[in-house]
């Protein structure tokens, strides 16, 4: 009987043995026993000969699929991924499908909700619904055509759908969609602009690859245009009857975007967004396996995403953090599509206006082609940036008093102003004013962040919360108070001192819920609030033509963190976020409120930009022998006793200390060491020597699964950390 080798999803890094009937092609999920549990696998290959005893090996059970999921060369990526990042195969195949087929769903399509005008609706004036603002645009919109239901509830709320419902103007109908399979037939480029030179170099060098892998990075401030130079070079990679899978950071921020590659090419669009339900999900991946989905846009996960005639990977805002996975398998989409892109034979763009330096290396080393766009496409012109020196100024809510006075003029001149700060709640602490005591988190041992409208204290490391206690716990003194500051504080204190104004909040409290966020971008954009005041979320996505001020509150953090790659995003941030605001004619300015006016890397990225300083900043890591210079895995423990956790990393630092290629730093502390109770040590290995890296790793990582700590203290890997 042939042998099927099956990786089974199991925190063991090998694949298992069965018996079959007949041979079975890689990539078709199996259902198979493993101990008392049956588990759903995927063939990797079948052979005649066992590794080990065959008349021991169990039969499997059930053949779940007729064709394979996993192209070759997906299964060929997972291998690689598998090795890569020194993870169990079972389990980087079930990370790579969607949550349907890993619990053993069929492949088949299935139906999904859909929501349509009706015959009336059809006929309906919008105006007829009279002061229901949203019950009018969602009729409008499903007059266009229909959508998805969960689409729907993305944007809208369920009781504006219900209400249209009731009134017979749209109805819910269950159907498998009937896709287009001729898309190409339907192709119909819309109108688009005339690239400017640098746009034109970069779609001619992009479109001279098409059909082979090359890389670029394409290095543009906001509004140079790279959007457009991704859309002139996808209509060459359509035109050919191919498809493009497009990452970007988060869906929800880009609706516009979305918008602008279906209007463009007239073409089904899939999207790959958090609202989908499970079968929505596998819907978009098997039609895009089919290949009838010719655009695809999505989140870090969907740089699995199968293509049967795969043309172009896009990776949008390409430094963004989110695209490196921080549990399970530790994987960076950016660096698998590179993969993807070689394996496929197909051209990557990598875009973005403030490129990771690891991005930025590979293009002034060769590796990636360098596309830069200098001009400014559109109308958007960027502020002019400028640091403030608080030293000695009385704050009044965290502003110096020349920034309260600019926000004053700002503001009467009838333009928006933005404040970031990165905390959200009213006040990092609670401090008893008689004793000095600091309510913190126990598990975490670090205070509590002060949530005035949620009336609670939580903790931001693990989400633990409790009540706002009356009395100090120390001394039973009632004087407590908050101290520092946060969005919730702020916006309270502009509230104060400009009543006249409205002011909105945006930080992940204020926009939680599915159409807060878009609402509140909205009503931004029809000036009916003049003050913004926000978290990240603020640098990402968006455009504010109409702010002129932005004021960054607390930077000093990042100037000073023991994170070395806390200045690379301080530098993307401030970058990121003076490219939101402002255009041609209402430049404005931005203010940074530092203790530190004249560090070297805040003067860097103010006076010569983001592209300087992070050229400036790749030497430095040279110097100091830092990533992306050299190469990186971290070994992460973490216990409830922390002599265990630094014992494990101790035994594991044994497995190097004989390697002439890899330095191995610690046991240290982590620079959160303590988290929900748990201490957490690491162990750094760095080599300047990637393969030799990826060699040392793969014959220690057998010892030391079977060091005795390591099946009593957690611990995992990290291959090229992004955090510490
Ligand atoms: P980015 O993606 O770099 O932020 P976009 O591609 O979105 O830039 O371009 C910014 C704005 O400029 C958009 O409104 C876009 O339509 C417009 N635009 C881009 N390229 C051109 C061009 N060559 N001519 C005129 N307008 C352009
Ligand atoms: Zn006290
Ligand atoms: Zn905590």
């Amino acid at each position: 009987m042939p042998i099927i080798r099956v990786a089974v999803p199991v925190p063991k890094r090998q694949f298992f043995e069965y018996q079959h009937t007949s041979a079975l092609a890689p990539g078709i999920r199996v259902r198979v026993p493993f101990g008392p549990r049956k588990l759903i696998g995927v063939v990797l290959e079948t052979t005649d000969e066992s590794q080990w005893q065959s008349d021991k090996l169990k039969a499997i059970l059930d053949v779940l699929d007729d064709a394979p999921i996993f192209s070759p060369i997906q299964l060929k990526l997972c291998q690689w991924l598998s090795q890569y990042y020194q993870h169990p195969i079972g389990d980087v195949l079930h990370s790579a499908m969607p949550v349907s087929l890993r619990k053993g769903g069929s492949s088949e399509p299935k139906p999904v909700s859909f929501l349509q005008a009706s015959t009336q609706g059809k006929q309906a004036d919008p105006a007829c619904l009279g002061k229901a603002r949203k019950q009018q645009q969602l009729l409008a919109q499903l007059q266009q055509g229909e959508a998805s239901y969960s689409s729907i509830l993305a944007q809208y709320a369920s009781t504006t759908v219900k209400a249209l419902i009731e009134k017979g103007l749209i109805e819910q109908v269950e159907r498998i969609p009937s896709l287009d399979t001729n898309w190409l037939d339907n192709l119909n480029i819309g109108e688009k602009p005339l690239p400017n030179v640098e746009q034109a170099i970069a779609i001619s060098q992009i479109t001279a690859k098409i059909g082979e892998y090359a890389s670029f990075l394409i290095e543009g401030v906001t509004g140079s245009g790279k959007t457009e130079v991704y859309l002139q070079a996808i209509e060459n990679v359509l035109t050919q009857g191919k498809q493009v899978l497009i990452l970007v950071p988060e869906i929800g921020l880009t609706p516009q975007t979305v918008e602008r590659f279906a209007k463009r090419f007239n073409v089904p669009v899939g999207i790959l967004h958090s609202n989908l339900t499970d079968n929505e999900r596998l819907l978009v991946w098997q039609q895009s396996y089919a290949g009838q989905l010719p655009i695809i846009i999505g989140t870090r996960s969907a740089i699995f995403t199968p293509m049967k005639y795969p043309g172009m990977l896009i990776v949008d805002e390409e430094h963004d953090s989110s695209y490196k996975q921080q549990d399970g398998l530790r994987y960076h989409a950016r660096d698998l599509a590179v993969m993807r892109a070689a394996q496929e034979k197909i051209p990557l763009i990598l875009g973005s206006a403030t490129p990771a330096l690891e991005s930025l290396n590979n293009a002034l080393n060769g590796k990636y082609q360098h596309l830069i766009l200098n001009e400014r496409a559109g109308n958007a012109s960027h502020p002019k940036q400028q640091v403030l020196d608080i030293r000695n100024q009385p704050l009044e809510f965290g502003l110096a008093k020349g920034i309260i006075e600019r926000i004053g003029q700002h503001l009467a001149q009838e333009s928006q102003v933005m404040l970031f700060i990165n905390r959200r709640g009213y006040a990092p602490a609670l401090v008893c004013h008689t004793c000095g005591h600091v309510e913190e988190c126990p598990g975490c041992n670090k205070p509590y962040t002060l949530h005035k409208q949620l009336y609670k204290l939580q903790c931001h490391h693990c989400g633990s919360a409790k009540a706002i206690p009356k009395r100090c716990q120390n001394c039973n003194s009632t004087e407590l108070s908050a101290m520092g500051l946060g969005t919730e504080q702020l916006e309270q204190g502009l509230q104060t001192l400009f009543p006249q104004y409205t002011s909105v909040r945006i930080d992940s409290d204020s926009a939680r819920g599915k159409n807060r966020l878009n609402d509140m971008l909205d009503k931004i954009n029809r000036n009916e609030y003049q003050i913004l005041i926000g978290t990240q979320i603020l640098s990402k996505g968006h455009h504010f033509p109409n702010v002129t001020l932005v004021v960054i509150l607390e930077v000093d953090g990042a100037l000073f963190s023991a994170d070395y790659r806390a200045a690379e995003h301080l530098a993307q941030l401030v970058t990121q976020l003076a490219g939101r605001a402002g255009r041609a004619e209402k430049p404005g300015e931005m203010w940074l409120q530092t203790h530190d006016p004249s560090h070297p890397l805040l003067q860097d990225l103010l006076n010569n930009g983001y592209s300087h300083f992070a050229r400036y900043a790749l030497l430095e890591r040279e110097h100091a022998m830092l990533p992306p210079h050299t190469y990186q895995a971290l070994f992460r423990a973490q216990s409830s006793d922390p002599r265990m956790a630094n014992q494990l990393l101790m035994d594991i630092s044994q497995q190097f200390s004989y390697s002439k290629h890899v330095q191995c730093i610690g046991p240290l502390p982590a620079l959160m060491e303590k988290r929900q109770g748990k201490f957490r040590m690491q162990l750094v290995l760095i080599s300047s020597n990637r393969a030799a890296l990826q060699h040392t790793l793969s014959q220690a990582m057998p010892n030391i699964e079977q060091l005795p700590l390591a099946t009593k203290v957690r611990w995992a890997l990290d291959v090229d950390p992004q955090d510490f």
